[in-house]
């Protein structure tokens, strides 16, 4: 029996549906012919800020420079040591140190995949000036925690939100807890554009202002700079484009979470686990201590959007093969997408050779353990049940 194809991401089923919508809306872009900023941003910002519950959304050239448009507007730069997760995306860790700042990487949530707040506060000294929880996969990273230490410690709050467009935490939507938000349109990511885009989010007026300045290379009025900024403006035709999506997203963060929901079940008889308490998380699964598969949940407190389904399989330091790394080929083999993310922590990055040597070991716990499966919202029963059946024969 031949099985079924499963792509990691199928971008095709989710656009065409909203074809003629996108059609008309290129066309309209087409017409009045405003293709910097205009209208079609500030409609997208008000209607994401209404989404998400933020006072202010500004629309970025992409999720990277939102994070490094929060980090210029709150001055950080050489000197100043800003605290981040070593297990994430690059973008995270390169925003920090294209600023001359200092990247520092904390440790993480084994369960969650996020910041640990007890590594966090092990790594502040006089010159940390920020925090960048990011929500990984989707989940909330820890808020009150770390909201409590920055409190303590007067540092600001950036939300690294790329992959939770629409999470929350106690029931407040992600990006709008701390000092800013920081969200990607990557077609990839939950709210998917058709190119590059982001958005800023904060609500704080004097920093949504600065922003907003430092968007158009720190000028206002034209071509009278107060500071210098760069261009980080997001296109007109994109916003529009993404505008189409928006009012769809909370139905895609559904279904992936219903995908969530059957794999988690499908797979339980795989992945044994026992009731446990993470020191911050709150209540959760431990797996057991012979287990070969471990697998994501969601802590009481989050509403996960599943921007990944990631499967950890344990493997000790010195595994001469990696079982995700097999798990990977023999899923590819039968023709479904799977993916590592992320291989390698940020502190073993050769680009942060130069940094003081970091202690993360659940980060590099996890680079060597964790799988990603297709979960994107559009996937069929039968394509589930490909992916549930490969995963099963693996383990057999
Ligand atoms: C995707 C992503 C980014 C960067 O977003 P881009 O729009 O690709 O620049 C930043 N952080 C995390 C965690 C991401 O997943």
């Amino acid at each position: 029996m031949k099985s079924t194809p499963v792509p990691l991401l199928d971008l095709a089923a989710q656009n065409h549906p909203l074809a003629a919508e996108l059609r008309a809306a290129f066309d309209r872009v087409l017409e009045h012919g405003i293709f910097i900023l205009g209208g079609e941003v500030t409609d997208l910002e008000s209607a994401a800020a209404e989404t998400l519950g933020a006072k202010h959304a500004i629309g970025v050239s992409s999720g990277t420079d939102a994070l490094l448009l929060a980090l210029m507007a709150l001055d950080i730069g050489p000197g100043d040591e800003v605290i981040c997760p070593s297990f994430s995306f690059f973008a995270t860790a390169g925003a920090i140190a294209r600023l001359g700042a200092t990247p520092v990487f904390a440790d993480v949530c084994p369960l969650c995949f996020n910041l640990d707040p007890e590594s966090v506060a092990q790594l502040i000294t006089p010159k940390t000036k920020a925090l960048i929880p990011v929500h990984l996969f989707g989940q909330s990273a820890p808020m009150d925690p770390l909201i409590a230490i920055a409190r303590d410690h007067g540092l600001k709050v950036i939300e690294d939100a790329a992959q939770a467009f629409g999470a929350a935490y106690h029931g407040k939507a992600l990006g709008t807890i701390g000092d800013f938000g920081c969200f990607s349109f990557f077609p990839s990511k939950n709210l998917g554009g058709f190119g590059d885009g982001g958005l800023l989010t904060t609500n704080d007026d004097a920093l949504a202002d600065k922003a907003r300045i430092l968007r158009v290379h720190g000028s206002k009025p034209k071509y009278y700079h107060s500071l210098i900024g760069g261009n980080f403006r997001l296109d007109a035709l994109q916003a529009a484009l993404i505008g189409v999506k928006l009012p769809h997203h909370a139905q895609y963060s559904y279904a992936r979470a219903e995908n969530a929901a059957y794999y988690r079940e499908a797979l339980a008889p795989l992945a044994q686990a026992a009731a446990s308490q993470c020191a911050h998380c709150g209540p959760a699964e431990k797996p057991a201590a012979n287990a070969r598969l471990i697998l994501p949940q969601t802590l009481p407190q989050n509403t996960h959007i599943w921007n990944q389904f990631t499967l950890r399989l344990p493997a000790p330091k010195d595994a001469a093969e990696l079982p995700r790394d097999q798990l990977k080929k023999h899923l590819n083999a039968r023709d479904i997408g799977a993916e590592i993310y992320y291989p390698v922590p940020f502190h073993l990055q050769k680009c942060f050779d130069y940094l003081p040597p970091a202690e993360c070991p659940v980060s590099e716990m996890l680079a060597r353990e964790v799988l990603s499966i297709p979960i994107y919202p559009e996937l069929t029963p039968d394509q589930r049940d490909a992916v549930v059946t490969a995963v099963t024969e693996f383990f057999a």
